[in-house]
């Protein structure tokens, strides 16, 4: 499949069915069922490597260095926390939960973020324990509680600010200015950075502040957004050295970094990202007249998201007379809203293709959904598919590796689908599928 929105080990088989990396989805389908979301362990680690790889260039280019921490929240287990450790990338966690993941996972603690708007003191708590490499701070409440906690166990705690910078990108657009009415962050506008800092300066012996941290949107194809957030944090960081005398030495730019969900998106490969960020950040620090701090940037979706494709089988098909012109056709698969919300939640648009064999030349309008009680579970709202698309066929869907699983739900009480990690040597079970007695597990008397 040489469509830029598959993942690059899946294949035409000579019969008409895909494979990925050998396996024929088919046979994959009736090893482990539908539906699946199935991993491209090399086009993962391709993507892993191609972010550490292409970022370490271009930054020490300008004399610096740049992290790359996985956002765990895109899709988190323990077998992939310990590959990206394998690869040398840092993670992100942002609960106890994606903790408790990274700590069986042995991922090493000091390159570990926490992240999280309303963290629970438990949560700093369990973060300060296991000795996580910073905790990126959200509110005053929160910087009393960490002060609290480094002192009752006698740590010093990394910190790193959230900047709420006034701007705010997504996929082609970027607003730069008053994204002020959000949940996250210290408001540059108004005031607050200078505020927050002021407080963790105030507690050396506890919080060692490392520097500022903004993630601007998802799902971004351009660096534009990039370059005034990075311009108003570099501005923002000359101000602290001139009232505090401290130089910050770390800057974080988020993540957000958008992927191809369908033939349309082109996004920016991960080296002209790296390249662009690089040069917008030597630019605003020579503006500024500040040396270059040490870099962190934290994709998510860019990693994960490519490398999975769920699998379904079709259960019903059915003609729907839309309007005089148009008729479409309903197809309902084996899962739907529970595994992937995002059709739901946001229009999210994506495209699927027959996966077991070579369908009809002649396509029709077509609409995939799902089996759950809501006219919204729509899996694909619109694309031409083949006119003899049957009960029984199977349907693969392209780009689902993140915030799919970890946004799933056991709404109307499916199981949720396992995540089966592919490699040319074999099949490995990530997660295993759910059963209904894990559901009935949770029920009381
Ligand atoms: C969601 C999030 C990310 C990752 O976003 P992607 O779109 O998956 O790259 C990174 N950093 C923070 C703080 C986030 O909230």
């Amino acid at each position: 499949m040489a469509d830029h929105i598959w993942p690059s080990g899946l294949t035409e088989t000579v019969d008409g069915g895909l494979a990925l990396h050998g396996h024929a989805l088919r046979d994959l389908a009736a090893a482990y069922g539908t539906p699946a979301y199935l991993v491209d362990v090399p086009d993962l680690i391709a993507r892993a490597r191609a972010f550490r790889d292409e970022f370490a260039t271009a930054f020490e280019a300008i004399g610096t260095t740049c992290d790359v921490f996985y956002a765990g929240k895109a899709f988190l287990c323990t077998a992939l926390a310990r590959l990206l450790d394998a690869e040398g990338l840092s993670l992100d966690v942002c609960t106890s939960g994606e903790l408790a993941v990274a700590t069986r996972a042995g991922f090493p603690s000091e390159r570990t973020g926490m992240h999280g708007n309303n963290k629970s003191v438990a949560e700093i708590e369990a973060a300060v324990e296991h000795g996580v490499g910073r905790i990126i701070v959200d509110s005053m409440v929160e910087i009393e509680r960490v002060v609290a906690t480094a002192r009752r166990r006698g740590v010093r705690v990394g910190v790193m600010l959230r900047v709420k910078t006034g701007v705010e990108a997504h996929t082609h657009e970027f607003i730069a200015t008053a994204h002020e009415d959000q949940k996250f962050g210290f408001s540059l506008a108004g005031g607050q950075v200078r505020e927050a800092a002021a407080e963790v300066l105030r507690h050396p012996d506890e919080l060692h502040l490392l520097g500022f941290h903004s993630h601007i949107g998802s799902q971004i194809f351009d660096s534009d957004g990039f370059r005034v957030a990075a311009e108003r944090l570099i501005a923002m960081q000359l101000q602290i050295a001139q009232e505090h005398g401290v130089v910050l030495p770390e800057l974080d730019l988020g993540g957000g970094f958008g992927i191809a969900y369908v033939p349309e998106d082109e996004p920016l490969t991960p080296r002209e990202m790296a390249t662009q960020l690089a040069a917008i950040l030597r630019a605003a620090c020579e503006e500024a007249g500040t040396p270059v701090p040490r870099v962190s940037i934290e994709p998510g979706r860019a990693i994960i998201g490519p490398a999975g494709i769920t699998l379904y089988e079709v259960g019903t098909v059915k003609p729907v007379q839309v309007d005089e012109d148009l008729t479409r056709s309903y197809i309902s698969v084996d899962g739907g809203m529970s595994d992937n919300p995002r059709p739901a939640l946001y229009e999210a648009d994506y495209v699927a293709t027959l996966a077991n064999r070579l369908g009809d030349d002649k396509t029709t309008q077509s609409r995939v959904v799902g089996k759950h009680c809501e006219s919204g579970d729509i899996v694909v709202r619109d694309q031409q598919l083949p006119v003899d698309v049957r009960p029984g066929d199977l349907l693969a869907v392209a780009a689902t590796g993140a915030y799919c699983r970890a946004l799933s739900s056991q709404y109307n009480h499916v199981t949720r689908p396992p995540v089966l990690a592919i490699t040319r040597d074999g099949v490995r079970t990530w997660l295993r599928r759910e059963t209904i007695d894990d559901l009935l597990a949770l029920e009381g008397e």
